[in-house]
């Protein structure tokens, strides 16, 4: 059976309440195990010869993505990681071919779907071989900060917490003994919380993903317990489709009541972005060539920065045949030596913040980058729209 045939009872723009029929699942999944099961049946139907999804490592705070070819295998990718703030984007170019040769099922963040867009464009990556289901995602929080938080202001051993989740605007956590949630704003307020890229997200639901799956809007009783499922393609029809006939899951309609508060959550976390970017852009804007001065004077050039970039692959081409971004043996490298990074992603930033979270100097890189990009597309493209393409 091919990835995409026969006809789909969904179709585009379908919305559901969706919940896996296996107990195995369930248990483990965050909200009702509709997507490890989507993933599940894609597998074992050769929908896709892989997943490529998230597991737990270490501990709660350890992310690691995991290429799953045994569909028995999937059930430790249930659950969400709000410390997860891995891009899984360039992972499939990299070392997946770009999935030329093999088709792949993924769980995505909106930056994680966006950096996807931008490879291929670049033809690193084939998506007509990606099925994607999509998470809505009100941000991550920094493994590192996280712990320090925990610590900090919740007066927890990081160590003894094992599970995480953010409800109701609360980050919560379940530790040996008992539980605590404190409010995301509050958090913020102290300069805790999620990582300041993920404040300025404007692509909290999904939408160029094949299924787009949250917990907003799932009320009555079945919160907590399902999945709040858009059908966002006709590939995501399909796979609903013949999933729900299989019965590897089940659906129902949504409560309106539920619809119109999933819509008034989405449009209060756009309000928030905003007023985020309103905040560390207006900071920037009084003496921006100053501020990314001051601030990359700390660089010690170790690179990470552009290894980890999803959509910086030319300068990594360009430096391995030696011609160096700045001259080299000097440390910290002339600005320069940003600003061409930045001038050659610029049209392209996902605000996705791998340079920043990864860049040991804690240089505030993405505010940089994502800064530039939201100024271009205002000057250049104001068509596009921001909560339509730019993250
Ligand atoms: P499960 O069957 O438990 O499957 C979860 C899937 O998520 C797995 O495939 C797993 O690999 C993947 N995953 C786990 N952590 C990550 C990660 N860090 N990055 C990428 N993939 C990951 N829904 C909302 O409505 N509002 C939100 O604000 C919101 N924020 C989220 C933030 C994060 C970081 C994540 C991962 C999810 C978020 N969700 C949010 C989605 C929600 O938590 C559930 O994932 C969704 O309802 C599906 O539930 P499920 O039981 O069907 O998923
Ligand atoms: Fe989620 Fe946006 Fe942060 Fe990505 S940048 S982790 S999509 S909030
Ligand atoms: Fe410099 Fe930080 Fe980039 Fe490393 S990650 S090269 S320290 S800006």
């Amino acid at each position: 059976m091919g990835l995409f045939s026969g006809k789909p009872d969904q179709k585009k723009g379908d919305m559901y309440y969706a919940w896996t029929t296996d107990s195995e699942i369930e248990k483990k999944a965050e909200c009702g195990g509709a997507v490890t099961s989507l993933l599940k049946f894609a597998l074992e139907h050769k929908m896709v010869d892989a997943v490529l999804a998230i597991t737990k490592g270490q501990d709660i705070y350890d992310a690691v993505p995991t290429l799953i070819k045994d569909p028995k295998d999937l059930v430790k990718t249930a659950g969400s990681l709000h410390c997860g703030t891995l891009n899984t984007a360039k992972l499939v170019a990299k070392y997946l071919d770009g999935a030329k040769g093999m088709k792949i099922g993924m769980t995505v963040k909106g930056c994680d779907l966006m950096a996807l867009q931008e490879l291929a464009k670049r033809k690193k990556v084939n998506l007509d071989q990606l099925l994607l289901i999509g998470v809505n995602c009100g941000g991550t929080v920094s493994p590192v900060l996280a712990r320090k938080m925990i610590t900090e202001k919740y007066g927890v051993d990081p160590d003894t917490v094992h599970k995480e989740e953010i409800d109701k605007g609360q980050f919560i956590i379940e530790y040996e003994g008992g539980h605590k949630g404190i409010s995301i704003d509050e958090l913020e307020e102290e300069g805790y919380g999620r990582r300041s890229n993920c404040r300025r997200c404007l692509y909290k639901v999904p939408r160029q993903a094949d299924l787009a799956c949250g917990n907003w809007g799932v009320i009555g009783e079945k919160a907590g317990k399902a999945t709040f499922v858009e059908v966002c393609s006709d590939k995501g029809a399909d796979l609903l489709s013949r999933a729900v006939k299989a019965g590897a899951l089940k659906t129902e309609a949504p409560i309106p009541k539920g619809l119109e508060i999933r819509g008034k959550v989405e449009g209060a976390m756009l309000k928030l972005g905003e007023k985020w970017r309103k905040k560390d852009f207006a900071a920037l804007s009084a003496d921006p060539w100053g501020a990314i001065k001051k601030e990359t004077a700390r660089c010690i050039k170790c690179y990470s920065c552009i290894e980890n970039c999803p959509v910086c692959f030319p300068v990594e081409e360009k430096m391995k045949g030696k011609q160096y971004m700045v001259k080299p043996g000097e440390v910290p490298p002339n600005p320069m030596f940003h600003l061409r990074r930045f001038a050659h992603i610029s049209d392209a930033c996902v605000n996705c913040g791998q340079c920043e979270e990864l860049c040991p100097m804690e240089i505030p890189l993405a505010k940089f980058s994502h800064a530039i990009r939201v100024e271009g597309d205002a000057e250049f493209e104001p068509k596009l729209g921001k909560s339509t393409y730019t993250n």
